[in-house]
């Protein structure tokens, strides 16, 4: 199927309630190569009357995020988990979801962006589920934001709601801190071509996913980069979370390696 198509399906999509009570079915907006989608929950107000994404309070908050991350719209794509706006911003129904989550399935599949990032707790549970990732309890559902996880070929990023903000500007570090690892995720760290990681992992002496989840992911987090910024000393066997890996330790001095 292609874009056009599934978004005609959206417009005039009648497959559940939420048909009754809104004015537009929102379809998706955004660069259709984006590396990076990034996925609502819903349609505000504002949106549901002009038909366009993020025009409400809501997008003059994700448009400062995105700034601050050095990101533009042009560039990433962004779409809702439900099409319609949901009365009074309720909750969305399980029913809801499971309708209407066929629209973004075929959105991921068709615009097949390497970074996923839901906005908010719906949005990431759903992705969760999609992925066969659990998803923490409500209480400790914060906790996930702003890190990293890996899935199939997919970078999953949960992020807060930009709408976070208008209720609670006391977090508005927080976002912003979270939002610009979206730019973190667009390169690889600088000190990958000479990092021991990079060797092991081509020798096949470590596991790919450090090499995705720092190298070519969130390399900001990683315990080795901030201290080859801070000058201090690590040993090659350290991996990326701090943690020192006894197996590599024995195959440098085994070896004999000298890395910087
Ligand atoms: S292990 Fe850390 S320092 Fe090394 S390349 Fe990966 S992210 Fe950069």
């Amino acid at each position: 199927m292609e874009i056009d198509e599934l978004n005609k399906m959206i417009k005039g999509c009648k497959k559940c309630r939420l048909s009754v009570t809104r004015m537009n079915a929102m379809c998706g907006e955004g660069n259709l190569n984006a590396k990076i989608m990034l996925i609502a929950q819903a349609p505000g107000e504002k949106e549901d009357r002009e038909g366009k994404m993020f025009v409400g309070p809501s997008g003059k908050v994700l448009d400062e995020l995105l700034n601050k991350a050095g990101i533009k719209r042009h560039e990433i794509y962004m779409t809702n988990l439900i099409k319609c706006m949901l009365p009074k911003y309720r909750r969305p129904k399980q029913d809801e979801i499971k309708t209407c989550s066929y629209y973004l399935n075929e959105e991921i599949k068709l615009i097949n962006s390497k970074i996923l990032a839901p906005l908010g707790y719906y949005a990431t549970c759903y992705i969760f589920q999609r992925y066969g990732i659990l998803s923490p309890s409500k209480a400790e559902f914060s906790s996930i934001y702003g890190r990293l996880f890996l899935a199939k070929d997919k970078k999953i990023l949960p992020l807060p709601h930009p709408a976070t903000l208008l209720y609670n500007p006391d977090f508005k570090e927080d976002l912003i801190k979270n939002y610009r690892k979206l730019q973190v995720l667009l390169k690889d760290c600088k000190w990958y071509l000479v990092c021991p990681m990079k060797r092991f992992y081509e020798e096949g002496k470590l596991d790919k996913k450090w090499i995705e989840l720092y190298c070519k992911g969130d390399w900001g987090n990683c315990v080795r980069y901030r201290m080859e910024e801070e000058g201090r000393f690590h040993p090659d066997w350290m991996l990326p979370d701090g943690t020192l890996d006894e197996r590599l330790q024995k195959e440098v001095k085994y070896e004999g390696y000298h890395y910087l």
